[in-house]
Parts: C-alpha cells; structure tokens; sequence
C-alpha cells in the first residue's frame, strides 16, 4: 500500500486543507489494500466511511504533506477500531478461584498450543497455579498433545479417563481445579473442520457446566474472511469474551484482526506468533495497523530474520566449542560478528566465562582496524590451513602474512590469540556442555 499510496499522494495539492477530492482519490486505494489484506467487504467500506468523514476539510500540519497526513488518519482509525477501549485486552479475568477459561475454535486454529502458550504465561508472569484439560475425546491424539506440552511448560494436565464425555472431563477439571488449590483451568476444546451443530451444542454445554471466567475464540489469522464468519457463529452461540489470533507469524496481512474485531465488537487479546512456547504477544493495535497497510512490518521482518540467523549461527558455533574445536574459520566468525557489533558483545560476550575475556581483548586496544586486518590474515590462508592451523610452519607463515600485506609477526600475535581461546574453550568444553548452554543461549 505505502507504494500505491504514495503515488497517489505525491498528486494531493498542496493546499491549506484536505480536499474532498484529495481524500476520495486516496482512499480508493486505501479500500483495495484493505481488501487486499483480507478485511471483509463492508467492514472495508464502513471503514472507508469513517476516515472519510475524519479526512475531508481537515486542515494539513504545515510539516507533512497531505500524503502522509491521510496515511496517519487511516493508521490512526485502524489503530482505534482494532484496540477499541479495552486498554488491558490482556488481562483474564480471574477473579475467582478457580477460575476458568474455555478455549473454542475449529480444528487447527491453534487451541491446544494457545492454551498451553497461555497457561505458561499465566504461571510464569503472574504466578498462577494452571490446571489444563483437554476436552477432545475424538482425538486421543489431541489428548496425548496437551499431556506432552504440560510436561514441557510445567503445568499440571488432568489425568485422562478413557470414556468420559467433554461435559463430565470439563466436571472433573473444576473440581479438582477446586480440590487442588489451583487459580486457573483450563479447557481445551476439540475442534471441527467446520462449524456444526453437534460442536457447537457440545461446547454450550462445557459452558453451561463451568461458567467460564473468559472463553476465548482461537483464529487462524491466515484465514483472512472466513475468520469472520467464524467468530460471527462462536460469539452468536457461545458468547466470546476475546479472540486469539494465530500464525501472524506467517504472511497474512492480519486483515482478519479488523474484520472480527469490527464485527465482533470483542478484544482482539493475544496474537500467535509460531509453534514455541513463548510465541505469544499481546495483542497490538498499532503494529497490526501498520501490518495491514503495509508499513512497518517490512522492518519487524527483517530484524527477526537477523535475529534468528544470528542465533542459530550462535547455536552451531557454541556446539562446536563444546567439542573443543576452535579453528580459524571460528575465530575469523567471532571477528567479523564483533566488527559487526561493534565491539566485544559479540558471540563471545553472550558466552559465559568469555565477558571477562572480550573485556581484556578490547582494553588492548581491539578496534575495527585490528580486526580487519586479522581477519585479512585469515582470508589469506588455505582451507586447509583454517581448519588446522597448527600446520603453520615458517614458509606457510610467511606466504599467508605476505598475502594480507603483514608482517609475520602480526600473523604470530593471531595465533597466538587463537591458541588462547582455543585452550578457553576446551577448558569449558569439558567444564560440562549443559550449564554452559543453560547460561547461554539456551
Ligand atoms: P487445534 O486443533 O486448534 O488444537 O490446533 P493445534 O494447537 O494442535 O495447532 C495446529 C498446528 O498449528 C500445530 O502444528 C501448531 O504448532 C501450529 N500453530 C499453533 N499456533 C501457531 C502460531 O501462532 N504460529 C504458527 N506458525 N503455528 C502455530
Ligand atoms: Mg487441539
């Protein structure tokens, strides 16, 4: 959209207000990129409306153009209709002990995982004792799953008894919800491929059976409109208290966010962000605003990319350390990845036991230059030669110092520094392989 958009607006006048004009021509292309990240037809146009409305005659800041002027009253009204005034969409509502939470949606939103990923924030960010329970009698399968991440996050998951219908698993889970002194249960429904009569009645009745505290509509935010629908029927005949959002981590434009939320009129709470544990954020408005319009997510994208690439490469050097192997291609990594950071936080920094390291290395005067020219050093030796560097006798020395424009001398005090961390990380290697992951990167 900021393309299209900016073409357009790169026309606007230049004059005092916006013209009715003006805001016209933009905000058909502001309806094609609505529809075009998934929001639903009249919610599109309603949408549409409203900035309309907000738009025209306003008068333009004297230090933006219309163009960007326009784009910030579209942000602005997403931002609002996603976020509505429920500032702590975040916040479940427990208020009472046990409190229950009824997860519902069709099979394969992310039920199960998102009520694992809630239950392990809720124990781990505001303390709660969590009892999880798992309602899909058709699907042992599904069971098993919720037993498996309980184990994995540390929450407790309600022994499974072979024959019991969702009404009376739901039955056993509050009372030993009660009987065990935990805040919160959890009950994770089982889904269909559609929406059916026979789910929807089942599910009615785990309501009428628990009462729940929240019962929260689990999306797949990648299902652009159908979304809608789905959420239209579960708040229709279970009555919704909020909606989770899955897969934002994939490529959808989240248009389904504004969709359900402008149908719904229910808080959009949190959003799935992968397969992880932890893959779990609060729902924000702005960032899905920036999303649908194209802005911004470009720049969230990039920075996790680097993120996860920088971590796994982490990850197979810090295996490899384990071992004790420290060549030259390591070392010219962990030359290059200071270079990059700038300075010493490099991987080694994010080692424990190597802070204290980086720090001399870098109180002896290791800026990019040294860097540079001893990674040159590297580059000038063979493959064969970075992997086994101990095969450097005088000749091979003075080739590859002659090679970088340096004196042997420079090539020794790398060596030298190589053979040093070498013995560093040998010694921690055999140190034990699980504290040093643990206090890691882990
Ligand atoms: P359920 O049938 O509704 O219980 O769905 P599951 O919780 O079993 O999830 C179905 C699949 O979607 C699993 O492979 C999950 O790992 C995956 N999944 C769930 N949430 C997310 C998410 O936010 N992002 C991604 N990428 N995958 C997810
Ligand atoms: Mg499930």
């Amino acid at each position: 959209l900021s393309e299209r958009l900016s073409g357009v607006f790169d026309k606007l006048t230049k004059q005092g207000a916006l013209s009715e004009a003006d805001v016209a021509t933009a905000l058909r292309e502001v309806r094609v990129a609505l529809l075009e990240a998934d929001v639903s037809l009249p919610v599109a146009r309603d949408f549409v409306k409203s900035v309309q409305d907000k738009a025209a005659g306003q008068a333009v800041t004297k230090s933006v153009t219309p163009g960007q002027q326009v784009v910030k009253i579209v942000h602005d009204e997403l931002v609002q209709v996603l976020a509505g005034d429920d500032a702590d969409a975040a916040n479940l509502k427990i208020d009472q002990i046990p409190a229950p939470i009824l997860m519902v949606g069709l099979q394969g939103s992310g039920k199960t995982t998102t009520t694992a990923k809630l239950a392990k924030r809720l124990k781990d960010r505001e303390g709660k004792r969590v009892l999880m329970a798992s309602l899909d009698t058709r699907r042992p399968a599904a069971m098993e799953q919720l037993a498996v991440l309980g184990t994995q996050i540390g929450v407790d998951v309600l022994p499974i008894v072979p024959g019991q219908d969702a009404v009376a698993i739901a039955r056993r889970a509050k009372q030993q919800a009660s009987l065990g002194g935990y805040d919160v249960y959890m009950l994770d429904t089982a889904g269909r491929l559609s929406i059916d009569d026979e789910l929807m009645s089942e599910v009615e009745a785990v309501r009428d059976a628990t009462t729940p505290r929240e019962t929260l509509l689990v999306v797949d935010g990648l299902t652009g409109q159908d979304a809608v629908h789905t959420a239209e029927n579960f708040d229709g005949r279970i009555g919704i208290s909020g909606v989770v959002l899955t897969r934002m981590d994939g490529d959808g434009r989240g248009g389904a966010a504004l969709s359900m939320r402008a149908v719904t009129g229910k808080p959009i709470k949190f959003v799935g962000l992968g397969e992880k544990m932890d893959a779990l954020e609060e729902f924000h408005a702005d960032r899905i605003a920036g999303r649908i319009l194209g802005m911004g997510d470009i720049v969230a994208l990039v920075e996790k990319a680097q993120e996860t690439l920088e971590a796994e490469q982490a990850e197979r050097m810090m295996k490899r350390f384990q071992k004790g192997q420290f060549n030259m291609n390591d070392l010219k990594m962990q030359l290059e990845q200071m270079q990059k950071m700038g300075g010493m936080q490099g991987l080694m920094g994010m080692m424990p036991g190597m802070g204290k390291m980086a720090r001399q290395i870098e109180d002896a005067g290791f800026d990019d230059s040294v860097i540079r020219r001893q990674v040159a050093l590297i580059q000038s030796m063979t493959r064969k030669e970075r992997a086994n560097p101990q095969i450097l006798q005088a000749s091979r020395k003075k080739r590859i110092a002659r090679g970088a424009g340096q004196d042997v001398s420079e090539l020794n005090k790398l060596l030298k520094m190589h053979r040093q961390m070498a013995d560093v990380m040998k010694k921690m290697g055999k140190m034990g392989k699980k504290g040093m992951m643990r206090g890691g990167l882990g």
